[in-house]
């Protein structure tokens, strides 16, 4: 048998980087996820061919510092947190530390920085293990991180790969749900050059209308229910605005898109009297909890978590979703008497 041996760094990222960026979507969800936390404003997302060929993330956050440019790049080396205690009251997306990393190991990466004091940018790359020293940039306060050529030296990867249209799509839906997170934030994607979606600074309503269209706030209802330390709001769409298909389901848990089993349940049950079996309900939700209170450390894409008490979850969703449908299935009743 061969004996054992520590792997070399650039190998473990690229293990890594199987898991973390799946595709260029997952590439492009964490770059913008990082602009979210740095608490850009402003983000705009210019894509190339589906994101194989080009991803590149402009945003007007807080920037990183000369020094820790490189660092940014390493894996396990995050601003973010620092002790266990912070793991369990995670506030960020990100936490990891390593989602630069991977990308770094599985394509050429460029990133650029300015910090609101400094008089110019710094720019470093790197491209599989060659890491180059930062130079001076031109480049607004912010940041811009630019990957090409994703999995150039994977291809075995890279033949997995659908059509250009088909990741594309993949990318636009991660976007989709940045931009329903965040009403706040300003968002452009372009896609071949050629503008896609432009979103200004609005409230959650607006964003909603803005991204799946004027139907869905139209066919919806607004939710706000609190409990101890829980809220859950947003809009549910009437059972007129059912799908065949899961395309319009957004849970978002603290601003973070997941999908959970449980939370799919309760919505299912609270729409269960009005609904036909074979439609799916449409839905834009936020619950704000106690980040205590939920695990998000249960995947590497974190596109799944944890809840403390799921079943008083359950029951809090199911109550608010029926009660609020409820309510105007009795005004619709109401309004057609005689
Ligand atoms: P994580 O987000 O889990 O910390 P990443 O590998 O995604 O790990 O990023 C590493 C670090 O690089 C972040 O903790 C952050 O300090 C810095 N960083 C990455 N992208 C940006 C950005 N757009 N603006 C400011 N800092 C960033
Ligand atoms: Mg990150």
């Amino acid at each position: 048998m061969a004996s054992i041996k520590s792997l070399p760094e650039l190998l473990v990222n690229q293990i890594a980087a199987g898991e973390v960026v799946e595709r260029p979507a997952a590439a492009f969800k964490e770059i913008l996820e990082n602009s979210i936390d740095a608490n850009a404003s402003e983000v705009t997302a210019q894509l190339v061919q589906g994101g194989i060929k080009r991803i590149r993330v402009v945003d007007n956050g807080t920037g990183i510092l000369k020094e820790e440019l490189s660092l940014a790049l390493d894996r396990h080396a995050t601003s973010k947190i620092r002790t266990l205690e912070d793991l369990q009251h995670i506030t960020s997306l990100g936490f990891r530390g390593e989602a630069l990393a991977s990308i770094a190991a599985i394509s050429r990466l460029t990133l650029t920085s300015r910090k609101a004091e400094a008089d110019h940018a710094w720019q470093i790359g790197v491209a599989g293990k060659q890491l180059s020293q930062p130079k001076p940039a031109s480049l607004a306060i912010g940041t811009t991180v630019e990957v090409d050529d994703l999995y150039f030296n994977i291809p075995a990867r890279r033949k997995f790969l659908k059509t250009e249209a088909t990741e594309f799509a993949h990318c636009e839906e991660v976007f989709k749900r940045m931009a329903l997170s965040r009403p706040d934030i300003g968002f452009v994607l372009q896609h071949n050059e050629k503008l896609r979606i432009q979103l200004g600074i609005t409230d959650l309503r607006r964003r909603i209308m803005a991204v799946l269209g004027e139907a869905f706030g139209q066919a919806s209802l607004s939710v706000d229910e609190q409990s101890t330390g829980i809220r859950l709001y947003g809009l549910v769409a009437l059972p007129a605005y059912a799908r065949a298909s899961r395309d319009a389901q957004y849970f978002f848990v603290n601003n973070r898109f997941v999908r959970d089993k449980l939370i799919t349940h309760a919505l299912r049950e609270a729409y269960r009297d009005i609904l036909h079996l074979d439609r799916h309900p449409a839905f834009v939700l936020f619950l704000d909890l106690n980040s205590g209170e939920v695990d998000v450390n249960v995947h590497p894409t974190k596109a799944e978590v944890r809840f403390r008490d799921s079943r008083a979850l359950h029951q809090f969703i199911f109550h608010s979703i029926h009660k609020a449908l409820a309510s105007t299935h009795s005004q619709l009743e109401y309004a057609h008497q005689p």
